[in-house]
């Protein structure tokens, strides 16, 4: 079974305070950075994220023999379905 999601996301939060907190010696709330600093942070975290989405999909992609069955295969055949037809609503979440 899969465990609840934003308990898990609760508790890597609260991992990473007590990381923050003893790296920087204080609190993300204390921390006197100017709010263009903060910005700036959150950027390169995005791009950094970015980042690692991209190659644990290039990962995926790698096994793919074009057959279908895997999860790439399954991708794509759902977002041709989803965008075959002119005027549907499409996107995710699409039926
Ligand atoms: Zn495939």
């Amino acid at each position: 079974m899969i465990a609840d999601t934003e308990t898990l996301v609760c508790e890597d939060i609260k991992r990473r305070q007590q990381l923050g907190l003893a790296k920087y010696r204080t609190s993300v709330a204390r921390n006197p950075l100017e709010l263009r600093q903060w910005l700036q942070h959150a950027y390169e975290e995005a791009l950094d994220q970015a980042i690692y989405m991209q190659r644990a999909m290039q990962q995926m992609d790698a096994t793919c023999t074009g057959a279908g069955g895997c999860l790439k295969c399954a991708h794509e055949k759902r977002r041709n379905e989803t965008y075959a037809e002119p005027g549907t609503a499409g996107g995710w979440g699409a039926a």
